[in-house]
C-alpha cells in the first residue's frame, strides 16, 4: 500500500494538475495538502488582495475535493515541519508537487528535496504552471531572450516541444484514494486571510462585487471570453472603458486555470482558426511565459534594475506624493481612475497599469519598487514574474522595456484610450458631469463648465500634482545623468 502527499501551492485546481493526476495514478492513497507559510515567501508574501482571493479559492477547492470523495488538508506553519508531521502521521512514502518557477521558492524547494532525500523519502516535481520551462527557450548563442518578438517566434518554432502540444489532463478520479483516517485539517478561517473592516468599511466589498474565485468560475470566464470577446480582443485590449480582455490573470496566478487549458480552449473554440485577435490573445499568454523566462535568468530583478545603470538613477523619496498616487488623488483623471479601479476591484486594465507606472516613475520619479509593492498589496493577480517585468518595463530599466525617454502623456493617453470618458466617469465620479472634451484635463476647462459640473478644483477634485511638461523635462535631465 503506497501513500503520497500532494502539496498544492499556486495550482489550486483539479483539472490539468500533473502532480495530482500522477499521484492518483501512482499511489493507493492520496492526501492533498496546502500549507500556509507566508514567512517563507519573504518580501513577496501574498498581499491583502491575494490573501482575500486565496481564502475563497481554498474554500472552493475544499468543496470540490469533498464532492469528489477526497479532502484538502490545510495547515499553517513552516513547510518542513508540517510535511514532516503529516508524513509521520500518515506514513506517506513520497511527496508530489508542481513547480512554481519563482527562483527564491525553487531554492527553498531544493533544500526540502535534500531534507527528504536524507530521510529516504522521494519527492517528485512536475511542470504545470507554464507552457515551457523558463530555461528551455534560448537564443541561437544559448542565452536568454531580452526582446519579446524573437522570444515569441522561437516559442512558436518549438511549439511541438512545449506543453501546448499535448492536451490538458482531466481532473482525476479520487474514488478509493482516501486514507483510513484523514489527518486533521485547519479550518480556512484559521489562516486569517480576510482583511478586517476598518471604521465600518470593508475593503473587500469591491473584491466580492467583482470576482468569483475558484476553478469553476475560471472556466466560466474563459468560455464567456472565447464566445463573446476574443473576436474583438485586439482593439479592446487597449480600451479600459470596455470589458474586452479575458480577466483571467488572477485565475492563472492562483493556478485555478493552467495556461495549457487556455491555449487548448482557444484553439477548440475557434476550430483551429486562430484569427488575428485570437493570436494577439495567445501572444499575451506567451508574455506571461516571457516574464518567467526573465525572472529565471535575472532572479535579482524583483528588487534590482535589469539595466545596471538604473542603480544610480536619482529617484525621489516623497511619501506624500506616493500616497496621492496610491489613493488616486494626482489630479490626472486617467491616473486616478486606474489607481481607484485597483483599490476598489483588485485589478487594473493593462493600458492603465502602463500609464500609472509611467506617471509614478517618470512624472514623480518615485522608485518603481514602490509601485511594485503597492500593486503587490492590492492586485488579485499579483504575480512576481509579471509584476516585476511590468514595473521594470514602465521604469525603462528592464528587458524589452519602454525606453526611459518615451514618457506617456497622461492626457493624450486618456483621450486615445478612454475617448468617451466612460472609464474616468466610473472611477472618478466627482468629475463625471464635465463634458467629455474637458474630462481628460479638467484644469483646462472654462470656469463655467467646472461650475456647471459642480467642480471646484483644489477642493472637490485636486489640481494636477505636477505639471506634466515640467516633470517630463526633469525626468529627462535625471536620465541624462545615467545615460
Ligand atoms: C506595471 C505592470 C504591472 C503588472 N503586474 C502584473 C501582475 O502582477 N500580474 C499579472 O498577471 N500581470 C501583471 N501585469 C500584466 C498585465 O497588465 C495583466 O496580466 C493583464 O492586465 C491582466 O488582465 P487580463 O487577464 O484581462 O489580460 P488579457 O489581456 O486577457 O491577457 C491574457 C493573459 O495573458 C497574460 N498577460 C497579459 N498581458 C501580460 C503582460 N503584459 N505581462 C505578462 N502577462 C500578461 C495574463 O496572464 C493574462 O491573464 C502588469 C503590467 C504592468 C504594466
Amino acid at each position: 500500500m503506497s501513500t503520497l502527499l500532494v502539496w498544492l501551492r499556486n495550482d489550486l485546481r483539479l483539472g490539468d494538475n500533473p502532480a495530482l493526476a500522477h499521484a492518483v495514478e501512482d499511489a493507493d492513497t492520496v492526501i492533498p495538502l496546502f500549507i500556509w507559510a507566508p514567512d517563507e515567501e519573504g518580501a513577496w508574501a501574498p498581499g491583502g488582495a491575494l490573501r482575500w482571493w486565496l481564502h475563497h479559492s481554498l474554500t472552493r477547492l475544499q468543496e470540490r475535493f469533498a464532492d469528489e470523495g477526497s479532502r484538502l488538508i490545510l495547515r499553517t506553519g513552516a513547510s518542513t515541519d508540517v510535511l514532516d508531521a503529516i508524513i509521520e502521521e500518515t506514513g506517506a512514502d513520497g511527496i508530489y508537487w508542481n513547480q512554481r518557477h519563482v527562483p527564491a521558492l525553487d531554492e527553498r524547494d531544493a533544500e526540502l528535496i535534500q531534507h527528504f532525500d536524507d530521510k529516504g523519502l522521494s519527492v517528485t516535481r512536475f511542470p504545470g504552471r507554464l507552457l515551457h520551462d523558463p530555461e528551455a527557450i534560448e537564443t541561437t548563442t544559448g542565452g536568454p531572450y531580452h526582446v519579446y518578438t524573437p522570444f515569441w517566434r522561437k516559442f512558436n518554432k518549438l511549439l511541438n516541444q512545449t506543453r501546448a502540444a499535448t492536451p490538458p489532463l482531466p481532473a482525476p478520479e479520487f474514488e478509493g484514494t482516501a486514507p483510513d483516517t484523514w489527518p486533521a485539517s485547519d479550518d480556512v478561517s484559521a489562516l486569517q486571510l480576510l482583511p478586517e473592516a476598518r471604521d465600518g468599511v470593508d475593503w473587500a466589498d469591491g473584491l466580492r462585487a467583482t470576482w468569483t474565485p475558484g476553478e469553476d468560475a475560471a472556466h466560466q470566464r474563459l468560455e464567456m471570453f472565447l464566445a463573446e470577446k476574443v473576436h474583438a480582443y485586439d482593439t479592446a485590449r487597449d480600451r479600459p472603458d470596455q470589458d474586452g480582455t479575458s480577466r483571467l490573470s488572477p485565475y492563472l496566478h492562483h493556478g485555478e486555470l493552467s495556461p495549457r487549458q487556455v491555449w487548448h480552449a482557444t484553439h477548440e473554440a475557434l476550430n483551429g482558426d486562430i484569427h488575428e485577435d485570437a493570436e494577439s490573445f495567445l501572444q499575451e499568454i506567451v508574455w506571461r511565459e516571457f516574464s518567467y523566462h526573465l525572472l529565471h535568468h535575472y532572479p535579482e530583478t524583483d528588487t534590482q534594475p535589469l539595466k545596471d545603470k538604473f542603480a544610480d538613477f536619482a529617484w525621489v523619496e516623497d511619501d506624500e506624493a506616493l500616497e496621492r498616487w496610491q489613493q488616486g488623488q494626482t489630479g490626472y483623471p486617467i491616473v486616478d481612475a486606474g489607481m481607484r479601479q485597483l483599490y476598489e476591484t483588485g485589478w487594473m486594465h493593462n493600458r492603465v497599469r502602463m500609464i500609472v507606472g509611467s506617471f509614478l516613475t517618470k512624472d514623480l520619479r518615485i522608485h518603481w519598487l514602490e509601485g511594485a509593492r503597492w500593486f503587490w498589496d492590492t492586485l488579485v493577480d499579483g504575480d512576481l514574474a509579471s509584476n516585476t517585468m511590468g514595473w521594470q518595463w514602465a521604469a525603462g530599466s528592464g528587458a524589452d522595456a519602454q525606453p526611459f525617454f518615451r514618457i506617456f502623456n497622461p492626457v493624450s493617453q486618456s483621450e486615445r484610450h478612454d475617448p468617451n470618458g466612460d472609464y474616468i466617469r466610473r472611477f472618478v465620479p466627482e468629475i463625471a458631469d464635465l463634458p467629455t472634451k474637458y474630462l481628460h484635463a479638467p484644469w483646462d476647462a472654462p470656469s463655467g463648465a467646472l461650475k456647471a459640473a459642480g467642480i471646484t478644483l483644489g477642493e472637490t477634485y485636486p489640481m494636477p500634482m505636477v505639471d506634466h511638461s515640467d516633470a517630463r523635462e526633469q525626468a529627462l535631465d535625471a536620465y541624462e545623468q545615467i545615460k
